[in-house]
């Protein structure tokens, strides 16, 4: 994580962070590092493992280290202070080309993000022709491994990620999110 389990308060609390990511994305670290030892997976960069073992009998592997990439997106997806979407630039442009205004984009990304049933994430993600687009994956899938773009942006909706903070009520965590901890700056260093 690039800041401290107290800088997403409150709209992550301390409490959520210490599981999430100290129990939570630890454990999926600490199970990769279990299955492919002494395996030639273990010399791979974690996204070559991730790819390479999607859709194979290895569901363990995959499972773990697509978990282990897909955490690390996602806190890299927020800081402190975020929120406040840039008004001009590249990624404004794009958004409003694809999404007519941010406003758009905030309302199909929260729709995305609270209908997508059971664990999974939701995606901004840019297409071969420069097109952004908002993408649901399920359990521990990504845009990576089926091909739906360059990601930009994720936010975990499974329940891990929000339940000690919001209860059922993933459209608050989705709204606080996107209003006050999304990290554009690394949004807009993906879109290149
Ligand atoms: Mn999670």
């Amino acid at each position: 994580m690039p800041y401290g389990d107290t800088d997403l308060a409150p709209v992550i609390s301390q409490n959520t962070v210490s599981f999430h990511y100290g129990k939570h994305h630890q454990g999926y670290v600490t199970k990769l590092n279990e299955l492919v030892a002494g395996k030639d997976w273990a010399k791979k960069p974690l996204e070559a493992v991730m790819k390479g073992t999607y859709g194979t009998d290895n569901v363990g592997i995959f499972n773990n280290s697509a978990q282990v990439w897909n955490h690390t997106f996602y806190w890299n997806s927020m800081k402190k202070g975020g929120g406040g979407f840039p008004a001009t630039g590249k990624l404004a442009d794009a958004m409003k080309a694809s999404f007519v205004d941010f406003d758009g984009f905030k309302k199909e990304f929260s729709l995305a993000a609270t209908s997508q049933f059971g664990a999974g994430w939701v995606w901004l993600v840019v297409d071969e022709a420069g097109k952004l687009k908002v993408v649901k994956t399920a359990n521990a899938d990504n845009p990576l491994v089926l091909n739906l773009g360059t990601p930009l942006l994720t936010i975990d909706v499974w329940e891990h990620a929000y339940y000690l903070d919001y209860q059922n009520k993933r459209g608050e965590y989705v709204t606080a999110w996107l209003d006050k901890l999304v990290n554009w700056d690394f949004a807009i260093r993906n879109l290149g």
